[in-house]
């Protein structure tokens, strides 16, 4: 059959090979785990029961996960042994079940998660790039409890040039316009745990923090400053960004700053910001 579940409507027959993702008809990851160093509404205290997905729909040229992104690191695995996986990471005491970068397998996933939620006693969080269609968070709904998009770029030109990824916020916007719709207010637990909600994440790039703040202008005149936001300092030149003018560095203290302040200016309610020492391949980003 073929493959219409993202924005790239490659239409590859993955059950004979592979789409423009990289993935074929069986869920591949690349690490399954308790993670400590999402932001403190998702990690908690126990951890994040984290599954890291191998490939991905965007092709950022800049991308710190490419091995696992874009050369298609992990292992194959059947929904057994993920199902089986996921429990394991529940009974470990996991505050939830952290599905990164899984957009590539939503038709996969949506049968998945209606034979799992109900078992589940804690919420699954869908961890992605936001470059997803409407149609598949919509089928999302009730099995997905807590949201975490990254909203990546407002310009189209930056989206097709850095990631190959035209008409990026069209449908980043109206996936995350639907993510906010289906959970409403943050709803957290005694130890402030998201149990449904939202968190919209978002990294500063060096030069581009004019589309930073764009993109969160219309979160808060579209959404709402009451929408959660992760303002992320975490760039440094990976992969291919040497051979973008102008990405071959990391950010300026006075760039984030920027994009903080406005933050602060807009007046959202909830946001979680980043130091810019983060912006390491040996740091584990700590969220404030
Ligand atoms: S999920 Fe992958 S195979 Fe399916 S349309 Fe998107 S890029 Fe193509």
């Amino acid at each position: 059959m073929e493959c219409r579940a993202c924005p790239l409507e490659c239409r590859a027959d993955r059950a004979a090979g592979r789409g423009a993702c990289g993935a074929n008809d069986r869920f591949e990851v690349s690490n399954i785990q308790l993670h400590l160093w999402e932001e403190p509404p998702i990690s908690g205290m126990r951890g994040s029961g984290t599954v890291f997905f191998s490939h991905c729909n965007l092709h950022c040229r800049f991308c710190q996960n490419w091995e696992i992104s874009q050369l298609g690191r992990g292992r194959a695995i059947t929904d057994a042994e993920l199902e089986s996986a996921i429990l394991g990471l529940v009974e470990q005491g996991a505050h939830n079940v952290n599905l990164v970068s899984p957009t590539q397998y939503t038709d996969q996933l949506v049968p998945l998660l209606e034979r799992l939620v109900p078992r589940l006693a804690v919420p699954v969080v869908w961890n992605s790039n936001a470059y997803e269609k409407l149609d598949r968070i919509q089928r999302l709904e009730g099995l997905v409890r807590v949201w975490l998009p990254d909203i990546k770029y407002q310009d189209d030109a930056l989206a097709r040039r850095y990631s190959s990824a035209p008409g990026y916020f069209g449908f980043a916007s109206a996936a995350v316009s639907e993510m906010v719709r289906q959970v409403g207010a943050n709803d957290c637990d005694d130890e402030g745990i998201l149990r449904s909600g939202i968190i919209v994440r978002h990294l500063v790039l060096p030069g581009h923090s004019d589309d930073s703040i764009r993109i969160l202008d219309w979160i808060a005149q579209e959404l709402g400053t009451g929408v959660a936001i992760s303002l992320m300092a975490q760039y440094y030149p990976a992969h291919r960004a040497a051979e973008l003018e102008g990405m071959n560095r990391r950010l300026r203290p006075s760039e984030y700053a920027r994009v903080r302040d406005h933050l602060e200016e807009l007046g959202f309610e909830t946001a979680f910001v980043q130091q810019l020492s983060s912006a390491s391949s040996d740091y584990t980003p700590d969220f404030t």
